[in-house]
């Protein structure tokens, strides 16, 4: 009656996130079709009880979904009548959104044997019974001394719960474990960069790995982190996934040359039983723009050359789609599905790029504009492929953005270590150049052929950072997007066929299901995520939205209806008060900058999911803004108190730079 039931015996296939363990975002069903979208109403929804970025995509198992929130709740509902079974809140403490680059998002839970797996953001793996959400087993899978996190969904695997986590922004050494699913007891542990030689390698690889690094690479752990989706091949027993940036993003060693960094910005095929290495593919080797290849990893049989071949594919967030021999790793195509403009084209047979003598800005100290930028041509919302058009679906996006060394850099106590001048770079306070960057940003679905190594169609969206994508028998591809729209296209040809009005920008991707024969559609509706946290200005571009969490789910005929969105308040203005002083505006222009802006946006301006600080109260009294500020008093949302980081001076011109931003918004309204 459901998609999903369980699968006996330990090597079963076991459902996770992106419909099955080949990470294709692709469902067979096809009650709802190109025909009919246009009926698809609202069947359900449920108000979640966070307000920050919703990325994980549900799970229907035996008539029940399943989710997870950001914070890392899991929640189970009667699929068919979203009645709440049982939610589980594992107290994540607050503190822990300081160690996160990207928002304090869960991408979802992974099910087996009526258990369901959540990894959750200060790196726990935790094992609950499905039948009421009650815990069975918690390990802790990180050094709780280091600034891992963990948001990516687990994959049960061969009877093996696998987890990576995150952190290679702030200095963490990447890794991927491996638990017995019924214990939860260790079975293995591969790392993606190698340690201290000091303290021998773990495996032939990491003493290999360790020559393509130079310095003392382990101080700061060298990143790789595997933070977001898995895939698993079942047949040939190979675990699939991609590894994120070393650390710092900039010249991390005093090497006369940039060196490849063995396995960042990687995909790596592990044999699941064991944990040992098959085979790597460096997308980018040497990566000094955070070119992270943690993005999903479709397995699909494609006809090539006349032949059959099982390839696993990625569009990866450098600009290039792969595919791959999914046993052996060959590279059999690599093609740029947006431009370009860090490399000067790809070496033909092995795929390694030929980098822009200009984009190394970490030799030549001057600011390079690189294409794409740390945001990714795309980053980690699924794309999608489909079987029945042969064709993949992309959540694209074209963000450049300029990267330039911090030649004074020293390691921060808290937050991003990257070792960029951020500060130099921030958009300038100046309606003429916003406007001029934000017109040159872009997103758009694009439908990819693997074969022909071509976009067939695209559909336009209105700015970067949509949802993930979810393709069916139907005939039609599902996104949400970044300015509040759920949306239906004709998979052959791009046609929009539906949309319905969410209330708040989606990053996640829809999933479909069927109880008793009536196809339902379900989705995370939630805006977040990095770009909103970070970009400021920029990210208005894609609609200038706030955060309404809620998980919406749809059928044919659907009647229900969301209550009307509240109406928009005034931002009330506060610190018009007084003179600032420009010189300490300035230094505090540069803290704010390096620690601060991460979630709360370039030049103080928020992106619709913390608060806008220009805004903010605290800034006209001394008690509100000491006991935030110094003291931590919202530390349990994840605000913590910076006294033991920065000075009482600091603090105050970092107050003062804040006041300045909120004068010159107040000149405008
Ligand atoms: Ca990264």
């Amino acid at each position: 009656m459901t998609q999903w039931t369980f699968a006996g015996g330990a090597a079963a296939a076991a459902p996770i996130v992106g419909h099955a363990d080949n990470e294709n975002h692709f469902s067979a069903l096809s009650a709802i079709n190109a025909d009919n979208v246009g009926r698809l109403g609202l069947a359900w929804s449920y108000d979640l009880d966070t307000r920050r970025g919703q990325e994980a995509t549900p799970i229907v198992v035996d008539g029940v979904l399943y989710t997870s929130t950001a914070w890392s709740k899991v929640l189970a509902f009667d699929a068919a009548s979203g009645r709440l079974r049982w939610q589980f809140d594992p107290k994540v403490p607050g503190a822990t959104a300081i160690h996160t680059c990207c928002d304090v998002v869960n991408r979802g839970v992974a099910i087996w044997h009526r258990r369901v797996y959540v990894g959750t953001l200060d790196g726990r793996l935790i094992a609950l019974d499905a039948r009421n959400g009650k815990p069975i087993w918690s390990v802790s899978t990180v050094d709780a001394n280091r600034p891992y996190t963990s948001t990516g969904a687990p994959l049960v695997a061969g009877g093996r719960v696998v987890i990576g986590n995150s952190g290679a922004e702030y200095g963490v050494r990447g890794y991927v474990s491996a638990y017995d699913a019924l214990t939860g007891k260790l079975d293995w542990r591969f790392y993606t960069v190698p340690g201290d030689p000091a303290k021998g390698f773990e495996n032939p690889q990491m003493a290999s790995a360790a020559r393509t690094w130079s310095g003392q690479w382990w101080l700061d752990g060298g990143g790789a982190t595997v933070w977001s989706a898995f895939s698993y091949d079942p047949k040939l027993d190979l675990l699939y996934f991609g590894t994120g940036n070393a650390s710092p993003w900039g010249r991390r060693e005093d090497s006369p040359v940039a060196l490849d960094n063995l396995y960042a910005s990687c995909i790596v095929a592990l044999h699941a039983r064991t944990g040992q290495y098959a085979w790597h593919f460096q997308t980018t080797p040497g990566d000094h723009w955070d070119y992270d290849a943690d993005q999903n990893l479709p397995l699909a049989t494609l006809m090539i050359d006349g032949k059959a071949r099982d390839v696993v594919m990625q569009a990866s967030k450098n600009g290039y789609f792969y595919v791959l021999d999914r046993r052996s790793g060959k590279l059999l195509a690599a093609n740029n599905f947006v431009p370009v403009n860090w490399t000067t084209g790809l070496d033909a047979r092995t795929g390694r790029p030929v980098i822009n003598p200009e984009a190394k800005y970490y030799e030549t100290g001057k600011v390079w504009v690189s294409q794409p930028g740390a945001l990714g041509a795309h980053s980690w919302q699924p794309m999608a492929y489909s079987p029945a058009t042969s064709l993949v679906y992309i959540p694209a996006q074209e963000v450049a953005q300029p990267y330039l060394r911090d030649p004074a850099f020293k390691r921060q106590p808290v937050g991003m270590n990257n070792d960029l001048d951020m500060a130099s770079t921030s958009l300038p306070d100046d309606p003429a150049v916003q406007q001029a960057v934000m017109a040159t940003l872009k997103g758009y679905l694009s439908a990819w052929d693997p074969r022909a190594r071509r976009e067939r169609w695209r559909a336009e969206l209105r700015g970067p950072w949509n949802g993930g994508v979810l393709a069916t028998a139907g005939n039609l591809v599902f996104q949400g997007t970044a300015s509040g729209e759920l949306q239906a296209f004709n998979a052959s040809d791009g046609r929009k066929l539906w949309s319905y009005a969410v209330q708040s920008g989606v990053l996640a991707a829809p999933m479909t299901y069927s109880i008793d024969g009536t196809q339902y559609l379900a989705v995370m509706v939630g805006w977040g995520g990095v770009f909103p946290l970070v970009a400021g200005e920029l990210s208005f571009k894609s609609g200038h939205q706030v955060n309404r969490s809620r998980l919406l789910t749809f059928r044919l005929d659907g009647k229900g209806q969301l209550p009307a969105p509240p109406a928009a308040a005034a931002p009330s203005v506060h610190a018009a008060k007084g003179p600032v002083d420009a010189e300490q505006a300035t230094r505090g222009a540069r803290l704010y900058t390096r620690d601060c802006s991460g979630c709360h946006g370039d030049t103080a301006v928020a992106g619709g999911v913390v608060p806008d600080l220009r805004f903010s109260a605290a800034l006209d009294n001394d008690e509100f803004w000491r006991t935030v500020v110094d003291d931590g008093a919202l530390s349990s949302e994840g605000m913590i108190g910076f006294k033991s980081v920065l000075t009482a001076e600091q603090i105050n011109d970092i107050r003062a730079f804040l006041t300045q931003r909120a004068q010159a918004a107040a000149s405008r309204l």
